[in-house]
């Protein structure tokens, strides 16, 4: 292996650290405790998990967490009803919606009526567009967590040819947006794209977004190249037990690549560290209180 690993665990343990510090000076300066909301709308298996484990590292770094369990069939006049009330709370400093929503709701009306400014996950049209026209925005968790430790393995990535395979609008659209913020020159790729090996090939930063276990082999990645494998996919390991994998092919990407990100403990625990750093940007920005450095972009 010739790949140095970057280990997404380490470093969602020291930004949440960050966090707690300026969770605690807040409170200490201010009088003032982050506050993050999140609703759960049905008994999702997985979704329970991620709300659960939201929920327990909010209250881990000091902050205000408030659950809120909705039946699978509640309607529309209610959620919205639900997200008004946390937009009114001064309390509430985040706000998200965990997704996917029951299919009888309608997801972009849903996450279009959370306050911009308390839109944690960033996914407000509002907030889309801040970051498109690059300005001041709340950030997507996951590509945040990325260009973090992009920018902490790298410094400059100015220049770099970045390759973004998938093109969701939770993952590959604002990852690409970044990228472009930090200068590089950035293809998007997707399931229509030709030749995609011949793409990938050229990066010095290849983003994987496309939830399909280990597509991207080794000789797919440029030598020394940054490898940032977003996907998380379940497979059989035999004997009747599952685990986890990532969009690219690991032992033999590391074989060729500068630096990777393992699945799991890559970008998976960023996301959540993310969280919670854009509540303590959300917070500060609600207080007309100078934003901690290191939290966003
Ligand atoms: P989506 O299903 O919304 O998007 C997948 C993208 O991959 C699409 O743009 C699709 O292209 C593209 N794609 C599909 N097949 C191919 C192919 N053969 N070649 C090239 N591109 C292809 O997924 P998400 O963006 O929501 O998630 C992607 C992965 O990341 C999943 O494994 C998910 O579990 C994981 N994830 C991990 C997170 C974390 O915290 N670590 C957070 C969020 C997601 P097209 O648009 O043309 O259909």
């Amino acid at each position: 292996m010739t790949a140095s690993i970057i280990d997404g665990k380490a470093f969602a343990a020291e930004l949440r650290g960050k966090v707690a510090g300026h969770v605690a000076r807040l409170a200490a300066d201010h009088g003032v405790v982050p506050g993050l909301a999140v609703v759960l709308v049905g008994e999702d298996p997985a979704s329970q998990v991620y709300v659960g484990s939201k929920g327990k590292m909010t209250v881990e770094v000091g902050m205000r967490s408030f659950t809120h369990r909705l039946a699978a069939d509640t309607d529309e006049a209610r959620l919205l009803g639900l997200i008004q009330t946390l937009n009114n709370d001064p309390e509430v400093h985040g706000i998200l919606v965990q997704l996917p929503l029951p299919a009888h709701l309608d997801s972009d009306l849903v996450i279009n009526a959370i306050d911009p400014a308390k839109d944690v996950d960033g996914f407000h049209i509002s907030n889309v567009g801040l970051l498109a026209t690059g300005q001041k925005a709340m950030v997507p968790c996951t590509p945040l967590g990325c260009l973090l430790m992009l920018r902490a393995h790298h410094g400059s990535l100015s220049g770099m040819e970045a390759v973004v395979i998938g093109r969701s609008n939770i993952v590959g659209k604002p990852m690409a947006q970044l990228l472009l913020g930090e200068s590089c020159t950035v293809t998007m790729a997707h399931s229509r794209t030709r030749d995609l090996a011949a793409v990938v090939r050229r990066a010095d930063i290849v983003v994987a977004a496309v939830g399909r276990a280990r597509m991207v082999p080794g000789d797919w990645i440029k030598p020394g190249a940054t490898v940032i494998d977003v996907g998380i996919n379940r497979v059989d390991a035999g004997e009747g037990k599952t685990r986890l994998v990532g969009d690219v092919d690991f032992d033999s990407a590391a074989a060729v690549a500068g630096a990777i990100t393992p699945v799991p403990g890559g970008v998976g625990p960023m996301t959540i560290a993310c969280l919670l750093a854009n509540t303590v940007t959300a917070c500060c920005r609600a207080h007309g209180l100078p934003e901690p450095e290191g939290l966003t972009v």
